[in-house]
C-alpha cells in the first residue's frame, strides 16, 4: 500500500527552519504551533494515508495548547506507532522539498540519514529530493516551504 502527504508553511525571519530533524542554517524559518518540522509532516501524513488514519490535523489538533512546539518526532513516533499497530512496516520513503533559499544541497545528507533513523529505515530505503520553485509564486519569492512525500508500506510477516 502507499500514502501520500504533503504540507506547506509560511517562512518568516526570526523562525528556526528544521527538515528532518535537523536544524538549517537560515535566516528565515517556518512559522507554525509545532516545531514547525514540514518534511516530518509531509512524512506523517503519507504513512497515515497509507493506513487510512486520517491526517495529521485529526491527530495533533494545532489549536491544542498541549502541542504547543511539540518535537514532530514525536508526531511521527506515533504514526509509527499506528501503523504498527495495523499490522504493516515501511518499506521506503521518497520526499520532494520545495523551496527557494536556503540551498539545501549542503544539509540533504545530513537530512536523508536523520530522516532514516526516525523512520527505523536503512539509508537506502529513504530519499530526499530538493527544488526550487523557479523563483515562482510564494514559494519562490521564499515566503513558503512545501514537501511531497510518499510512504510505501507492507504487512508485517
Ligand atoms: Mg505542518
Amino acid at each position: 500500500m502507499i500514502g501520500f502527504g504533503y504540507d506547506l508553511h509560511k517562512l518568516v525571519e526570526g523562525e528556526s527552519l528544521i527538515l528532518g530533524g535537523v536544524f538549517i542554517e537560515s535566516n528565515i524559518g517556518t512559522l507554525a504551533h509545532s516545531d514547525g518540522d514540514v518534511l516530518l509532516h509531509a512524512i506523517i501524513d503519507a504513512i497515515l494515508g497509507a493506513i487510512g488514519e486520517g491526517d495529521i490535523g485529526e491527530h495533533f489538533k494545532d489549536t491544542d495548547p498541549a502541542y504547543k512546539n511539540i518535537d514532530s518526532a514525536v508526531m511521527l513516533a506515533h504514526s509509527l506507532r499506528l501503523m504498527r499497530d495495523h499490522g504493516f512496516e515501511l518499506v521506503n520513503c521518497d520526499s520532494t522539498i520545495v523551496l527557494e533559499k536556503p540551498k539545501l544541497s549542503t544539509f540533504k545528507n545530513e537530512i536523508r540519514n536523520s530522516v532514516a533513523n526516525l523512520l527505523g529505515l536503512p539509508y537506502n530505503r529513504v530519499n530526499i529530493k530538493a527544488t526550487t520553485n523557479e523563483k515562482q509564486d510564494s514559494i519562490g519569492n521564499s515566503e513558503a516551504i512545501v514537501v511531497y512525500s510518499v510512504c510505501q508500506i507492507k504487512e508485517i510477516n
